[in-house]
């Protein structure tokens, strides 16, 4: 795929997509942290019904650590892999508390130093509360980039350094919510609704969908 096409395709999504944010509900960092360890294979739906009671009682690290981890599993047990995420949540904010003053770090060495806190979910933070332009490659953008040719690749990693290449500079920081929100709602898993699409005539996909 060619750079003109890139950056057209970006434009277009970018017209069609004119608030390019997360789903998920959120106030602070802190939040907006807890609510990306809590989505992992989970939906942001799910999520922000859970946090919709968890965040106004605890919102804090401190708030959340107090609560324990039996505390904050009764508020988390109707998303996918409670168990593992609420003993995650408990760590992450002890180790916030303890080496961090109770604030969300900024860098990917320390966000990753968290438990639960991988590389995709370290992105998120960094793109979505702090502004740079890093991508998280979750299964929607993995899938639209490889279809549409944006940048193909066999993994996350590979997905992740193309997109960084490739992504027009001016796209850079909206390019991760624009690229997930098109996979949510038309490049969809199954059956990607091609008829309605906005690149159908710049996606490179050979296996098109338009019933
Ligand atoms: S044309 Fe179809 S496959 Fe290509 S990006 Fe659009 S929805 Fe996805």
């Amino acid at each position: 795929m060619n750079k003109e096409k890139r950056l057209e395709i970006f434009s277009r999504l970018a017209d069609a997509i004119p608030e390019p944010v997360t789903e998920l509900n959120y106030n602070s960092t802190f939040e907006l942290l807890i609510a990306v360890v809590l989505s992992a294979q989970a939906t942001d739906k799910g999520v922000n019904k859970a946090t919709a009671k968890l965040f106004p009682i605890a919102n804090t690290p401190q708030a959340i650590f107090d609560l324990g981890e039996e505390g904050l599993k009764e508020y988390i047990k109707t998303i996918g892999l409670y168990n593992s995420k609420g003993a995650n949540i408990i760590k992450l904010c002890r180790k916030l508390l303890d080496d961090y003053q109770g604030e969300v770090p900024k860098t990917r060495e320390e966000l990753e130093s968290l438990a639960g806190v991988g590389r995709k979910t370290a992105n998120v933070i960094l793109n979505t509360a702090f502004g740079q332009p890093v991508m998280a490659v979750d299964t929607h953008i993995f899938r639209v980039s490889n279809r549409t040719g944006i940048a193909k690749g066999k993994n996350v990693l590979e997905v992740e350094a193309k997109l960084d290449k490739y992504v027009p500079k001016q796209y850079k920081l909206d390019a991760h919510h624009l690229l997930i929100l098109h996979g949510r709602y038309t490049c969809i898993a199954r059956k990607p609704r091609c008829a309605s699409c906005v690149i159908e005539d710049l996606c490179e996909f050979k296996d098109k969908s338009y019933v």
